[in-house]
């Protein structure tokens, strides 16, 4: 509904409620029908579940980052770490803090991310998207690829959050269009945000350089060298054959879970908006942080 023709059913309300509209329904009313300013599109470079509770650069940008972007409404989390067969979004009022991981310190499994979940999103994704049917799910909840980021964005956890799951079934160019029909919620104040790492391969990972800033192998930064170049191209079909970028790409990209979230973001990407990276580094050898904000000039 454009924004004019909102104000105009606004005007008309008095008349509405006067014969018995009950104000739960003039809320519904305005919940669905406001529109915002077409909110920004997050990729982030997620990386070690520690960022969740440790201070260092990454943290810090992406601390940054939240007091910088308009407030949403709610989030939309593509995240990594839930794959599954079909299509789900998270629909608990109260969705649990997942502890997805092993060996980390009792610390992180302490964590807790209390925001709350959106019926209102869940369903509302579910609507948007019609290229498959997307259900709604009680089983999931945040995973570490939500939580140890928005921990840093949203310290406060008070903004409605739910997430989309990957279909582990389905190819790029499936998730890169399924992606496409989320972009109406952009101009409902939601936020979708894509976590994962463009260079993801953790059977190769340097383990006795994780504490080093910057640390990439040869074929990693030559590899994130591609996936920026085509991004600020807006090559976006390179980036869905990602399996034709060469060696190098093959060795970043080792099965697609991190990767696709990169995918869901740039699928919002229309013609007048700007690509920023930030947290551009590698780590660890075969990891980048690289993360990307999507917004209008
Ligand atoms: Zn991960």
């Amino acid at each position: 509904m454009e924004r004019l023709e909102f104000i105009k059913t606004v005007a008309a309300l008095p008349i509405l409620t006067g014969t018995g509209m009950k104000l739960n329904a003039l809320n519904k009313l305005i919940e669905t029908n406001s529109e915002t300013k077409q909110m920004p599109v997050l990729f982030i470079g997620h990386g070690n579940p520690m960022n969740a509770i440790e201070e260092n650069t990454f943290t810090k940008e992406m601390r940054v980052l939240g007091n910088k972007i308009t407030k949403p409404k709610a989030i939309l989390m593509i995240s990594a770490h839930w794959e599954t067969k079909g299509t789900f979004v998270t629909a608990q009022e109260k969705p649990p803090t997942i502890h997805d991981f092993g060996g980390f310190p009792q610390a992180l499994f302490d964590v807790q991310y209390p925001a709350p979940g959106s019926k209102w999103l869940a369903t509302e994704t579910q609507s948007t998207i019609n290229k498959t049917a997307v259900e709604l799910s009680e089983k999931w909840g945040l995973d570490h690829g939500c939580w140890s980021v928005l921990k840093n964005i949203y310290p406060q956890a008070e903004i409605p959050v739910i997430q989309l799951s990957i279909d582990y079934t389905k190819d790029a160019q499936y998730h890169y269009d399924l992606a496409k029909q989320l972009a109406v919620l952009r101009k409902k104040g939601v936020l979708i945000i894509g976590s994962g790492n463009m260079v993801h391969n953790l059977g190769m990972v340097a383990w006795d350089k994780f504490k080093e800033p910057s640390y990439g192998y040869d074929w990693a930064l030559e590899a994130s060298h591609k996936f920026k170049t085509h991004i600020l191209e807006g090559n976006h079909n390179a980036l869905i054959n990602y399996k034709n970028l060469g060696k190098e790409v093959q060795l970043a990209v080792p099965s697609a879970e991190h990767y696709l979230p990169l995918l869901y973001a740039l699928a919002q990407k229309e013609e007048n908006e700007k690509i920023t990276f930030f947290n551009d580094v590698a780590i660890a050898g075969s990891l980048t942080m690289t993360s990307v904000i999507i917004q209008e000039t």
